[in-house]
C-alpha cells in the first residue's frame, strides 16, 4: 500500500496544502521551549518556514538527526559536535533497532522449482525461543535464495550462500530475530546537515540475541531433516557441519554471514516520564518541547515483531493526526 496513493492523492487539491521536492530541511526553528518553524535548503538557499506545529517524519535515522542539528539531544553529545543545547534529551538516537536475518542454505532437488511470483502464498514459522518473556520472538521463513526484487541500493543486499552451487538451484531457511534486545545508536557525523549521521545497529552484542540466532539455525537445520523437507531439499550447503559443531565456530559464522533488513526504528521512542531515555510521550510529542511531534518509526518502544514496520508507521501517522486535530 502506497501512502502517496491511499493517504494524499484524495488531499491533494486542499488549498493549505504544499508538497514540495527537492527540500532539505536543516533544523527546527526553537525560541522560548517552542518550535516556531522550520529552517530548509532548496535550490542553494535557505529559507525559514514559520509553523505553530511541527511534526517531524524523517524517518528513524533522519529524525533524531534533526532534533539532534536543533540543539535537543544528549548535551555531551551535542557539545562535541559543536551545537548549543536546547534541550537534554539523552535518549534522541539512542534504541536504533532493525531486524537481522541468519540464513541456513540447501540444494533444492534436481526439477524442482522454488521460484514463486511475487503474490504466491509464502509461508513462515512464528515460534518462541526458549526462555523469552515475548511470545512469538523468531521467526524462520522458507524462501528462494535469487531475490528478483529490484537491489534500490547496490551491494547491501543479503549475499548468497550457495557455495558451488548455482543460486537459483538453492534455497534458504532465514531465522529473523523478531524482537531483539539489543540495540544500536544514531550520532552526528557532522553539525552539517548535508552530513549523513553516524550509526550503528550494534547487532548481537546483547548475548540473548546470539543464542536465540544460534538457536534459530539449528533448529531450521532439524527442519531441513524433516519429512516435510524431504521431497524438496537434496542436502545442507550453509553452515556446514565444521561450523555447527560448537558455539565457538557457528557465533563467528552467523556474525559474518548475517544480513539486514529495512525496519529502521526506536530512535526517539516513546516513554514515560520515568524512563529518562524516552524522547516522546504517548502522544508522540517531544518531551521538554512545546509544539514538536515526532510520527514515524523512530518513536516505536519496540520493532514490529513479524515483519515490516510500514503498516505500523501508517497507524502512528493516523494517530498522531487524529490527537493534533483534536488539540
Ligand atoms: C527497500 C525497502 C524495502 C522495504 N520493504 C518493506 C516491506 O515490504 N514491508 C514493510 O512493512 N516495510 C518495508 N520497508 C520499511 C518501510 O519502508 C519503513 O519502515 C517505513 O517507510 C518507515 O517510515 P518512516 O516514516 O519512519 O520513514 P521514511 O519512509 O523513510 O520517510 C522519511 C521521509 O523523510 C524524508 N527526509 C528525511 N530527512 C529529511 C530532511 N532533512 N529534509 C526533508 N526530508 C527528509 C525522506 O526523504 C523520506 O521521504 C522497506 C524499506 C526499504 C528501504
Amino acid at each position: 500500500m502506497s501512502t502517496a496513493l491511499t493517504h494524499l492523492n484524495p488531499m491533494r487539491h486542499y488549498l493549505n496544502l504544499t508538497v514540495r521536492g527537492g527540500v532539505l530541511v536543516r533544523k527546527i526553528v526553537i525560541k522560548d521551549g517552542r518550535a516556531v518553524g522550520v529552517e530548509a535548503e532548496s535550490g542553494g538557499t535557505v529559507f525559514q518556514v514559520d509553523a505553530d506545529r511541527v511534526v517531524l517524519t524523517s524517518g528513524a535515522i533522519r529524525s533524531p538527526q534533526l532534533l539532534m542539528l536543533s540543539g535537543i539531544g544528549p548535551e555531551d553529545h551535542l557539545r562535541q559536535s559543536g551545537i548549543r543545547t536546547v534541550h537534554h534529551l539523552p535518549g534522541v538516537g539512542q534504541h536504533l533497532m532493525n531486524h537481522l536475518s541468519a540464513q541456513m542454505t540447501f540444494k533444492v532437488k534436481d526439477g524442482i522449482s522454488l521460484a514463486t511470483d511475487r503474490d504466491a502464498v509464502h509461508f513462515a514459522l512464528h515460534y518462541t525461543a526458549e526462555g523469552s518473556s515475548a511470545v512469538n520472538d523468531m521467526v524462520l521463513r522458507s524462501s528462494t535464495v535469487v531475490d528478483e526484487r529490484q537491489e534500490h541500493v547496490a551491494g547491501v543486499r543479503t549475499k548468497y550462500l550457495s557455495g558451488d552451487v548455482p543460486p537459483e538451484l538453492a534455497a534458504r531457511i532465514s531465522c529473523t530475530l523478531g524482537l531483539p534486545d539489543g540495540s544500536g545508536y544514531v550520532r552526528l557525523a557532522s553539525a552539517d546537515p548535508n552530513i549523513q549521521p553516524s550509526f550503528n545497529y550494534c547487532y548481537l552484542q546483547h548475548p540473548n540475541d546470539i543464542r536465540r540466532v544460534r538457536e534459530g539455525l539449528r533448529l531450521a537445520v532439524r527442519l531441513l531433516k524433516s519429512d516435510a523437507y524431504k521431497d524438496v531439499a537434496d542436502y545442507r550447503i550453509h553452515p556446514t557441519d565444521d561450523v555447527l559443531a560448537n558455539d565457538d565456530t557457528l557465533d563467528p559464522w552467523i556474525r559474518q554471514t548475517i544480513g539486514t533488513a529495512r525496519h529502521v526504528s526506536g530512535t526517539c521512542k516513546m516513554g514515560p516520564d520515568t524512563d529518562p531515555m524516552a524522547v516522546v510521550d504517548q502522544y508522540c510529542r517531544v518531551k521538554g518541547v512545546q509544539g514538536l511531534w515526532v510520527a514515524d518509526a523512530s518513536v516505536m518502544p519496540r520493532i514490529p515483531r513479524s515483519g515490516g514496520a510500514h503498516a505500523t508507521v501508517i497507524m502512528i501517522g493516523e494517530r498522531v493526526v487524529d490527537w493534533i486535530a483534536a488539540g
